[in-house]
């Protein structure tokens, strides 16, 4: 098993999985230890040794494990009975994230929106996003991006790129159409030259689409980062085909490229946007759907759901934007960290010469493309070895993913580049001893 050693396994203390869970489980397949506290960018394991987090929770822990600006507001209300399950009822811990939404995030950024609860998950927005561009356009398909990622339910999954995901729905995943992301073609094609052909031509057998689903930069698709002219193109394309442009937050929103939304390089407002992963601050469940006031079709009660009301959630996710988002030192903090960042991948990749290494990303979202998966999956796991906590991305898992918390230390940084660059060449010399 990828990043099993000696000193870290111990087969009693992952039995119980092994025994009883099922053979779907994912991330802790590489990481064969069980857990048990975590503050920071630190996780312990039950023999109390100590990792340094790379991948923060795919994203949903952009301010590190159980932050204590989260935790006390959050101890606070639960001590004194503050509602915890709330369906979509009035609370007070839902009016305080409202308002504070409102006040630090959108009217700051001149956004206006209204905000739906669509259900706990990033899947659950997507859901959401795409029924309701439907319901807009009175139109069935949706165009997707090559190398997507939007969630596991059918509709989310429809709209997804890997082969692998997709063919776990068992039936067949239709009304979406795939094209190129930007860079597809390295350059070689300009951009939107297929899209606007199809759309234009009444042969090509496209039919109007509802919408078009595109996250800024591709996370589980390998860290490719859509340029601001191809973004500003795309909105651009939408708005003269009466497309609606949903922007898939999920991941890259609440601060991971810098902005709280990916987007705002851009200057694009999306019709839809969807944000789950960090928003709550806690890794607590929560997701937005943020839809145009002219696009807010729904009927009451047309898109329901038990789970839309997790008031801690509401709660730490309030703290969060106080603390955080009050001000812009956490974005400029991400990009000059994630420039750091890159900068350390680029001087790995010289330093690397063979294994076709290629930076990609943005912000705090990096990615090191090795021209091999099995490169990629050999560094994490070395990397797991020594006590850094990393993941794959890519089609075929050929990059490898970097995802600290946006609030990592410089020292632990720094920290957890050089057992990258340990990583990467202790299996560099591996292969070519
Ligand atoms: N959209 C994007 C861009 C994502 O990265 C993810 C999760 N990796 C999802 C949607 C799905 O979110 P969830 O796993 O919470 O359903």
């Amino acid at each position: 098993m990828a990043g099993m050693t000696e000193e870290h396994s111990d087969s009693a203390d992952i039995d119980p999985f092994e025994r009883s869970e099922s053979e779907v489980r994912s991330y802790c397949r590489n990481w064969p230890v069980v857990f048990d506290t975590a503050s920071g960018s630190r996780l312990v394991d039950v023999h109390g040794r100590r990792y340094l987090d790379f991948f923060a929770g795919a994203g949903a822990l952009n301010y590190g494990h159980n932050p204590p600006a989260l935790k006390a507001p959050l101890l606070e209300y639960l001590a004194r009975d503050g509602i915890t399950h709330g369906l979509d009822m009035h609370t007070t811990a839902k009016a305080r994230f409202l308002t504070t939404f409102r006040d630090l995030v959108l009217e700051p950024r001149g956004l206006d929106y209204r905000v739906q609860f669509p259900g706990p998950t990033g899947t659950n927005a997507v859901e959401s996003a795409l029924k309701l561009a439907r319901k807009v356009t009175g139109r069935g398909s949706v165009v997707n991006f090559t190398n997507a990622f939007h969630g596991m339910t059918l509709g989310a999954l429809a709209v997804t790129g890997n082969s692998m995901k997709r063919a776990g729905a068992g039936v067949p995943l239709v009304h979406t159409t795939p094209m190129p992301f930007d860079d597809y073609f390295d350059g070689a094609v300009p951009d939107f030259l297929w899209f606007e052909r199809v759309l234009g031509d009444s042969g090509s057998s496209l039919d109007e689409p509802a919408a078009v689903i595109v996250e800024t930069v591709q996370g589980e698709g390998g860290l490719n980062p859509a340029r601001v002219e191809w973004l500003q193109g795309l909105a651009e394309l939408c708005r003269r085909h009466g497309m609606l442009l949903i922007v898939d937050d999920v991941q890259m929103g609440v601060g991971r490229t810098g902005p709280f939304f990916s987007f705002e390089i851009a200057g694009i407002e999306p019709d839809i946007v969807c944000l789950s992963k960090s928003l709550s601050g806690y890794g607590l469940p929560m997701a937005l759907v943020l839809i145009k006031p002219e696009h807010d079709v729904w009927e009451p009660g047309e898109h329901n759901g038990t789970f839309r009301g997790h008031n801690p959630a509401f709660v730490t996710a309030t703290a969060a934007l106080s603390e955080w988002w009050s001000d812009d030192v956490l974005e400029k903090a991400t990009v000059e960290k994630g420039e750091r960042v890159a900068d350390e991948l680029a001087r790995i990749a010289a330093d690397t010469p063979g294994a076709g290494m290629v930076v990609k990303g943005r912000g705090l979202a990096r990615g090191l493309r090795c021209d091999r998966p099995e490169f990629a999956a050999a560094v994490c796991a070395a990397a797991f070895d020594r006590g850094l906590l990393m993941e794959t991305a890519g089609p075929a898992g050929e990059v490898v993913k970097l995802l600290p918390p946006l609030t990592v230390g410089d020292d632990e940084l720094d920290e957890g580049l050089a057992l990258l660059g340990a990583s990467v060449r202790a299996v560099r010399e591996r292969v070519v001893p």
